[in-house]
């Protein structure tokens, strides 16, 4: 019988009502006996490296999920990461930056309602979770819920009480799981499937990340004096700019001015856009194009805002060399860019 390691970390999916609202409560353990028919699957254990809403997860915590991970991994098949569904596309970002070419599936879920409401989506995102991971061609992070699989960089929350909360961003779901039957578009199912694009291995771990990175909503009128302030704390902006690419051009140069600053000073930008979806192209309008060809300016092209956060703290942890910067930052993981 594969075995299967369940980290549960907390979220709605663990919670109980207290006085003051939800809280996590459940391990890991009494979360699956209310699934007992995942034991019929696989042999299950457990670790428990923390029992948190998710709003409180941070880039060190993305480090203690990879390091159990790497910790175990040779023990198990594959692992499922019970986790809130609030920084749940962070967290999946990261670990598919933390933990590169896995042939082993580590796969996040969690619930809009917790597992002890009678009306819970908890039970079916537990077990169809469990069942992807058992899939002989599943590989790397994703996220499986509402009967959607999702690479683990492509994953948004996109509504807050759904149980269909999380979409694909800019790229297809990798499959669907129909019952107990997973579909997987365009590809052949079940046992016999190939395992497209499955690595090889060995999966390959990173220990650091530099967590100073922010995000930059552009609103009109907003001030670019804010870069000067932002200098102290943050070694990157990522900028979410208008539209395909619009970044402000007004009268006294003044963002042009903050944005070259800022780059000077050894600091990274990313350029993305706010729309949310189908991506930037910095080289179509006259607003913007100042910043196409400057190779200390990285362009996100198609990734989310997610994963963008997640890779530019990755990308600050392993080098201070802005040309190997870019070499990390453009070269696609875990399908988080289509390059153009
Ligand atoms: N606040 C919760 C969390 O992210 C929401 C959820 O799990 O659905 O931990």
């Amino acid at each position: 019988m594969k075995r299967i390691l369940l980290i549960a970390t907390g979220g709605t999916i663990a919670s109980l009502p207290r006085e003051d609202g939800l809280a996590p409560a459940l391990s890991g353990e009494e979360l699956a006996a209310y699934v007992p028919q995942v034991s019929d699957l696989c042999q299950l254990d457990f670790v428990q490296p923390m029992n948190i809403d998710s709003t409180n997860m941070r880039p060190a915590d993305w480090l203690t999920i990879a390091r159990t991970i790497e910790d175990a991994y040779d023990d198990y098949d594959g692992f499922v990461i019970l986790h809130g569904t609030d920084t749940m596309a962070y967290t999946a970002s990261s670990l598919s930056y933390l933990i590169q070419d896995s042939p082993k599936p580590i796969v996040l879920t969690g619930s809009q309602q917790p597992m002890a409401n009678p009306f819970t989506d908890a039970k079916l995102n537990l077990y169809q979770s469990v069942l992807f991971a058992l899939d002989p061609a599943a590989h790397d992070v994703s996220v499986c819920f509402g009967g959607k699989v999702i690479a683990g960089t492509r994953a948004r929350k996109q509504r807050t009480l759904s149980f269909n909360a999380f979409g694909s961003v800019n790229y297809p779901s990798l499959a669907y799981i129909r019952g107990k039957r997973i579909v997987r578009p365009g590809a052949e199912s079940g046992p016999g499937a190939a395992a497209t694009g499955k690595p090889a291995g060995p999966a390959r771990f990173y220990h650091q990340l530099d967590e100073r990175v922010l995000v930059l909503k552009l609103t009109p009128e907003l001030k670019p004096s804010i870069f000067e302030l932002l200098k102290a704390d943050y070694r990157a902006v990522i900028l979410e700019t208008f539209g395909i690419g619009g970044i402000p051009e007004y009268d006294d140069g003044s963002y042009r001015k903050a944005i070259f600053d800022w780059v000077d000073s050894g600091r990274v930008i990313v350029v993305t856009t706010q729309v949310p979806e189908e991506g930037l192209d910095l080289g179509v309008y006259e607003v913007g194009h100042a910043y196409a060809d400057k190779p200390s300016i990285l362009r996100a092209d198609d990734m989310t805002t997610e994963a963008l956060v997640a890779k530019t703290m990755w990308m600050l942890g392993q080098t201070d060399d802005p040309r190997q910067m870019a070499e990390l930052f453009y070269k696609p993981i875990n399908h988080d860019r289509v390059p153009s």
